[in-house]
């Protein structure tokens, strides 16, 4: 459990968090769906392509989770554009 203190070490996955960091840096305070799924989605990608086996082999199931999270953002986010699109009343 402990050898995993190289997961401290970001280096290994750059450029995952700075889109996200920059966004909350440049006063943008409404941030696209689409980033927080690409976000959640590379998060996934980079356990399960992690070079750590320990990883590889518990990634699976979290990196499953975090797609389901993804997905269900996507179809909440289209309900709610098309609920606003679309007046009905
Ligand atoms: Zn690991």
């Amino acid at each position: 459990m402990s050898d995993h203190s190289h997961h401290a070490d970001a280096s290994g996955q750059p450029g995952v968090m700075l889109p996200l960091v920059h966004e909350l840096l440049s006063d943008t305070l409404m941030i696209p769906a689409t980033a927080v799924t690409g976000l959640l989605r590379a998060i996934a990608t980079s356990w399960t392509a992690s070079p750590c086996p320990a990883c590889q082999k518990s990634a699976p199931p979290y990196a499953a989770f975090l797609a389901g999270v993804a997905d269900h953002l996507d179809l909440e986010c289209i309900a709610a554009a098309e609920q606003f699109a679309s007046p009905t009343d």
